[in-house]
Parts: structure tokens; sequence; C-alpha cells
């Protein structure tokens, strides 16, 4: 068998959408599953849509998930140059070699003329296909018109007797009758070749064994295999994909502001999590297994697995999928993560790194922490209301009693040596005082943050705040309630 190589062929758009990340991955785990190659490759043939910085975000993006490529722009290969926009001459020399075997034939039609048959077929009703004079031009003439300086395109020549038939890996057999396709531009008037032509000949040229890319190319690959059938090349293995949705009806897409990759990091999620995700988008391990590393998913993926109905993007679970990585990570590593979310909100001195192990156990993504923590740089105004809680069993009065003696047991010096030991010494308070946990813990609570929903308990927010400032804020709360009595 030939070595299996894949290649990843991005448009420079500006963002990675989460579509794209999953061709890519598929792509990838098809060459590493097999011991082959994956190769970039930048399909950059639309010159108008030139975004500056564009092929960086390419870059980052696979960096950032961990795809090694063995072959691209940046790291060279055998094949290259790996940027279309580059191969300008390999596309005009295998056109011309097209015509010459029948596959193909310069048109001379302007615009206007392609936009009056246009305009006749929708006044008739009919769908339009475009039918092309010029292919009653012999080569020789339009080769001799071509070298006297007239503008010119190459588009596919089409019998369109008889049918053409291939097998996709996910959708099946497919066939269609020749007469339904269009015989397209292949080589535009700048000399730059569409995508309907680039891919077959980079294919071919980088000997591409899979091609996976996402089911609107599916009613073009007939073209493609005609071309390929022309030159006498080998059909690559096709893989198409069905679209991620973002519900029963829409497909995801950044143009309806739905999530680029680049997004949901900056919402703080892991790549390693979206990567996870994202490969059961469409693919089933056929098992429980949900959590995947890299290396389970090069060990497990198959083609077969892959599914043709369209998958649902669901952000909850993959926040929840994120909370599964957030907790697998060393607290080093989650601490370094969240330090720019500290720097954000937080400005006093305090142990970041005891927030970080309150905060580890506790969120699903890194965009929750500012919320989470905004009460440690100043207590907010609340209300005396979160003081009476029922099931607590907590009221002003009682509140008051405990804030009280609280203060005095914060007043010990040593009261804050660990937190083990401060929560030692409220156990022995409330026992003391012959209270409930609750009645002790929320009080305190409430007192030091003005919230109801706090990353960790009494105990862990006193400590992190330290002593100054938790005897500072339990007066405020003294104050608060005294002065409502
Ligand atoms: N450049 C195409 C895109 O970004 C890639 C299609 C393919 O993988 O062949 O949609």
């Amino acid at each position: 068998m030939n070595k299996i190589r894949s290649r990843f062929a991005p448009s420079p758009t500006g963002y990675m959408h989460i579509g794209n990340l999953r061709t890519a991955l598929y792509e990838y785990l098809i060459a590493k599953s097999q011991k082959g190659e994956f190769v970039l490759r930048i399909e950059d043939t639309d010159q108008e849509r030139y975004i500056e910085g564009a092929v960086d975000i390419i870059y980052k993006t696979m960096k950032d998930v961990g795809f090694v490529h063995d072959e691209g722009p940046d790291v060279g290969g055998a094949y290259g140059p790996y940027i279309q926009s580059e191969r300008k001459s390999i596309y005009k020399s295998y056109a011309d070699q097209l015509v010459d075997l029948g596959g193909a034939h310069y048109c001379f039609c302007s615009a206007e003329e392609i936009e009056k048959q246009r305009q006749y077929a929708e006044q008739n009703g009919k769908p339009f296909k475009f039918i092309d004079p010029c292919k009653s031009i012999s080569v020789d003439e339009a080769r001799e018109r071509i070298k006297n300086g007239e503008k010119y395109t190459v588009r596919q020549t089409i019998d369109p007797v008889g049918k053409t038939t291939f097998i996709d890996e996910v959708y099946g057999k497919i066939t269609v009758d020749n007469s339904a396709l269009d015989e397209g531009i292949l080589l535009k008037s700048d000399g730059l070749p569409t995508y309907n032509f680039a891919n077959v000949i980079d294919d071919h040229e980088m000997k591409i064994s899979h091609v996976v890319r996402g089911n609107e190319y599916l009613s073009s690959t007939p073209k493609y295999n005609l071309i390929y059938e022309a030159y006498g090349w080998d059909i690559p293995t096709y893989v198409h994909l069905p679209p991620i949705m973002k519900d029963e009806h829409n497909k995801l897409s950044k143009r309806n502001g739905d999530a680029s990759f680049q997004d949901l990091v900056q919402k703080g999620y892991l790549p390693e999590a979206i990567i996870n995700y994202i490969a059961l988008l469409g693919w089933s391990p056929k098992t429980e297994q949900e959590i995947f590393s890299m290396d389970e998913l090069i060990e497990k993926f198959s083609i077969k697995g892959i599914n043709k109905s369209a998958p649902i993007f669901d952000i909850e679970k993959l926040k929840w999928m994120n909370g599964v990585y957030i907790r697998r990570l060393s607290l080093e590593d989650f601490h370094e993560k969240t330090l720019p979310y500290y720097q954000q909100t937080i400005k006093r001195e305090i142990d970041l790194k005891e927030l970080s192990k309150i905060l580890q156990s506790r969120i699903n993504t890194f965009s929750e922490i500012s919320e989470l923590i905004d009460f440690i740089e100043s207590l907010p105004d609340y209300s005396l209301d979160l003081f009476i809680h029922k099931k607590m069993k907590t009221d002003l009065s009682i509140s008051l009693k405990v804030l009280e003696e609280a203060l005095t047991v914060f007043d010990n010096p040593d009261c804050f040596g660990s937190r083990e030991k401060l929560h030692n010494e409220l156990i022995a308070m409330l026992a003391k005082m012959g209270m409930k946990n609750g009645q002790v813990f929320w009080p305190i609570r409430v007192a030091l943050t003005g919230k109801q929903f706090t990353p960790g308990g009494a105990t862990e927010v006193a400590f992190l705040l330290g002593q100054k400032e938790s005897i500072k804020r339990i007066n405020i709360a003294v104050n608060k309630i005294k002065n409502a009595q």
C-alpha cells in the first residue's frame, strides 16, 4: 500500500472555523493513526480576499492544538511550494496540458456574455448552465489569440453523455449524470486557479492519499474525478464530512456570530478540551469513552466511525469537558493559566496560589473567574436579606451573634496560621455556641463576600482575604445589622 498522506488545506480567512478545525483533526488522525504524513497547504488563490496576518493564525492554531505537520510552507518538504499563490506556473502548465488532453478549453467570453446567458435562462425559468461558444475554437487558434495578448480563462470540458460514479468513505456510492455538471473555470484570467482545479493538481502533485473536506464539495467531486481521469491519475480516497450545526436547522458559522477556535480559547476553553470535544462531533469510538488524549485519539480513530448525520455543537457539553480538563491540570499549570484573569480583577496582595487551589475544582471555563472573585478586591454593597437563610437556619440575630463571636476568634493571632487551623477554630466556636454548621459558616461567608455564591466556603475565603481584611469585613457586617435593628 502507498504511504498514507493527508492534508489540511485552509484558506486564510483570519479565523479558524470549528468545522475546519475538525477537518484538520480528522486529516491528522487519519495520517497519524496509519504512520502516514500530514501536510499543511495554504489555499490562497482568492487574492481579493487577502487578509493580513491570516496565515499566522493558521500556524498558531496548529501549534496550539498540537497538530505537527510533516510538510508545509513553514517547514518545507519535497512537494512544495505549499502556498497556492506561489504555484502559479505549475497550474498554468497543467492547464495547457489538460487542454491538449481534451479535458479543458480556452475561453474568451466576457463577463457580459456569460451574464446574458444567465438572464436568458432566468427569464425562461430554466436552471442556468453556461454553454460556452469558445468550445468550437480550435486549440491552435485559441493559442494564437492568447499569444496576441487576448484575455482568457481555461474552462473544464465535460462530455455531457454518461455518468460519473465514485465512492465516498462516509456517504457511500455517488453517481451523477455528466449533463448535470457545469464546465466551470479552472484557470482565471489572472492566471490563478480556482479551487476546482487547484485541489486536483495539488492533491496529485503532493501525493495525497486521503482528502477530508466538508460535504459542500461532494457535488463537485465528480468534476474533479473527470480531471483526474483526463490526466490518467489515481483518484484519492474521499472523506466528506457533514456540517456542524448550531441547532437542528442552522449551520455553525462565524457569520452567524458563532465562535471560532480563537473565540473559544478567548472565552476560557482549553485547546485540548476543544479538540477532544470536536473529535466526537461526527466520529464515534463505539464505546462509552468520552475523554481522549491526542495519543488515544490517534490509536482509536477510524474512518469507519465517522457518521454522516450532522452533529449539533453543544456548548454545555464542551463546558463540562473543559471542566474535566481543568481538573486534570497540575496546580502549577492551572495557576499559570489563571494569572492573567486574576490580574484583571485583583490588585490587593493575597495568596493567589491559594485562590487557584480553591478555583480549580470549581470552574469549567476560565472566563467564569472574574465574576467569582470580584469580591476579593472590593466588598459589594449587599442586602441584609442575604443573612436570612431558611435552610441554613439563620436570621439577623443569629448572624449578629455569630459574627461578634467570630471577631473574637479571628482576633487571635494564631488563628490564621493555616487553613486547617482556622477551620478547627470555627468548628470549636460553633460547638461552644451550640450552633449548626450552616448557622456559623453562612453568615461569615456572606459578611466576607457580600455574595450568595462564592468559590469556597467561609474558611477558605477568610484564609484567602487574611486576618486584617476578614476582621474589617465582619465589622462592617456587624455594624450593618446593628444599624438596621
Ligand atoms: N480551502 C478549502 C476551504 O478552506 C479547503 C477545502 C479542502 O480541504 O479541499 O474550505
